[in-house]
């Protein structure tokens, strides 16, 4: 039995033989050829350095832009490379000469070649190696077809085991009976991972050596989505015990099954507004099934994450697409929230000493504002295909929102002018997520359509802790008294001006939190798809009166610690199967 501990992606248990995906690395073999394949093999070589050469002058045409010639320097390396007698050259004398394949060849003098950079002196020069080996291994991949062949469904659920998966072919391989699935590489908030939770597939991912650990299809896989464990080959008692929590497992998901074509209401009949958090458009999909209102927050970094810079027409594409998945539900997207701890490679991000204090989102947008405005174009164009509405992330101050606006009417007179078709006077909002914004809610409650608040950062400022930082998690506590007393004072100025409030931070898709944010007054919550069915059953559990009454409580409490403890009581007393224990 080997154990592998690695990040917990998606939730939920998972027992099944293995399907084993090697993608580790690009397997080259050497393979001899007769003098009549040597023209063939000459010519893939060649064609996938033309590839190889388009691709980077590609990224680095994105570069030059936003990042001068400094930084786009590697690129000119990566071309020279390209050109290069020694390695190029080279690699065609040897097909020639040894009648060998073009990948075999390029391995054998790639390596002839790093052995020279490493024997110098010169740090300079010895970096060269991982030019190299960049190039070559892009060269490889353009050679070779990388992607692995499916098998005919299966007739009996399967793990997928693989280096790493991209999302399409995590959606394949659910079409084949594949139930969950475990990589050696992989983020939390890879577009997998997020797809994994959105369609609720178990996975862990980051093991570093799982497919090294796994030797034939005929073992037994357990996979362990809640603590981010993979067993593999099991012994009896281990396997007995989790195929134990898998049954439980399923019959907890078919619960909440039921519940998705429900209507979301409390005990006591009233009615609650769920819309989802996406960050690519598959997820709209996944929120139409789970009956979601629309889309509360679309997150387009992911989009400049994901490519560097977009022009406006890919821009456009994409989210005409998203508009066109979501069949004229409303739907908020929000300008890139970009800085910080999302940094796009390829985009401009200056060294800063204190990035989540820095230049962030709407501050980043109104610095480069070419780009602010590229996407806010690419919006109001694809807004032609539904209910569309911008939201503009951590504005601290009437200034900002008065500048953004400004941009928009901008861009509404360029797109005039271009004559593009494009929706004009668009309902505009902000995230309340900076303590700045949640104090002068009373002041801006006429100057946008709409708030949204970012419980995430808006914690994460008022307490003034990393969210991400372990060591003080423990002060991370939404029930913190001076965030209540945020929240209420959103709420109130956004109903006195008669505006709509949601409140889109994770607390809003956590099945404790909900009965505050109800207690509160919140009636719209937005939350990633993966959280719907939670939601909805802890919705359906508590009354609004007995929330009110909970808020009364935590309100006398001067400790974080005892309105957690009271909160605790409360859920587990109205709603302790809501969790899966
Ligand atoms: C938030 O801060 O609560 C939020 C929803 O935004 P993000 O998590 O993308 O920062
Ligand atoms: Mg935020």
């Amino acid at each position: 039995m080997i154990v592998l501990k690695g990040i917990a992606a998606s939730e939920g248990i998972a027992v099944g033989k293995a399907f084993f995906i090697n993608k580790k690395h690009v397997k080259v073999n050497k393979i001899r050829i007769s003098d009549d394949k040597i023209a063939f093999e000459i010519r893939k070589f060649k064609d996938a350095i033309k590839k190889a050469e388009e691709y980077i002058k590609h990224i680095k045409d994105i570069s030059l832009q936003d990042l001068g010639e400094e930084h786009s320097f590697i690129f000119d390396v990566y071309l020279l490379l390209l050109k290069d007698d020694m390695l190029i050259g080279e690699t065609e004398r040897v097909i020639k000469n040894e009648k060998v394949n073009a990948e075999y060849a390029l391995l054998k003098v790639s390596k002839k070649l790093i052995e020279i950079f490493e024997k110098t002196e010169d740090p300079y020069i010895k970096e060269k190696k991982n030019d190299v080996k960049h190039i070559v291994n892009k060269i490889i991949k353009f050679m070779t077809n990388d992607g692995f062949i499916f098998k005919e469904t299966f007739g009996e659920s399967r793990i997928a085991i693989a280096h790493d998966l991209s999302p399409s072919e995590l959606v394949s391989l659910l079409k084949q009976n594949i139930v969950a699935f475990a990589t050696d590489l992989g983020s939390k908030i890879s577009h997998t991972s997020i797809i994994a939770r959105a369609m609720g597939i178990p996975a862990v991912v980051g093991l570093e050596k799982i497919t090294d650990n796994i030797i034939s299809e005929e073992e037994m896989v357990i996979i362990d989505g809640f603590k981010g464990v993979v067993i593999i080959s099991p012994n009896s008692e281990v396997l007995n015990d989790y195929l134990e929590k898998e049954k439980k497992y399923k019959e907890y998901i078919n619960e909440l099954q039921k519940l998705k074509n429900l209507d979301v209401k409390t005990k006591d009949g009233e009615i609650i507004n769920i819309f989802s958090n996406v960050e690519i458009n598959e997820e709209i999909e996944i929120s139409n099934d789970y009956n979601a209102q629309g889309i509360g927050l679309y997150r387009t970094e992911f989009i400049y994450l994901e490519k560097g810079d977009v022009s406006e027409d890919e821009q456009f594409l994409i989210l005409k697409d998203a508009v066109l998945k979501n069949k004229g539900k409303p739907i908020t997207i929000r300008t890139f929230d970009l800085g910080g701890e999302k940094l796009a490679n390829l985009l401009p991000h200056p060294d800063e000493q204190n990035p989540a204090m820095g230049l962030r989102a709407i501050r980043y947008s109104l610095r480069f504002k070419d780009m602010f405005k590229t996407q806010i174009k690419a919006i109001l164009r694809a807004a032609v295909f539904g209910d569309v509405r911008i939201m503009f992330p951590m504005v601290s101050g009437v200034e900002e929102i008065r500048q953004a606006k400004s941009i928009v009417k901008e861009c509404e007179e360029d797109l005039k002018r271009e004559k593009k078709e494009f929706r004009s006077n668009i309902p505009l909002g902000v995230m309340v997520e900076l303590p700045s914004l949640a104090l002068i809610t009373h002041l801006i409650n006429k100057e946008v359509d709409f708030f949204s608040v970012g419980t995430n950062d808006l914690i994460q400022y008022t307490i003034g802790i990393d969210r991400n930082n372990e060591y003080v998690a423990y002060l991370y506590r939404p029930t913190h008294p001076a965030v209540l007393t945020l929240l209420r004072k959103i709420l109130k100025d956004a109903q006195k001006a008669g505006i709509e409030v949601t409140v889109c931070g994770e607390m809003a898709g956590d099945p404790k939190y909900i009965p505050v944010l109800l207690g509160l007054g919140y009636r719209n919550l937005s939350m990633s798809p993966s959280a719907i069915l939670k939601a909805k059953m802890m919705i359906s559990k508590i009354e609004i009166e007995k929330c009110e009454k909970l808020i009364t409580s935590l309100k006398r409490c001067k400790l974080a610690r005892n309105a957690e403890e009271k909160l605790d009581k409360f859920v587990n007393k109205y709603a302790s199967d809501v969790f899966f224990h």
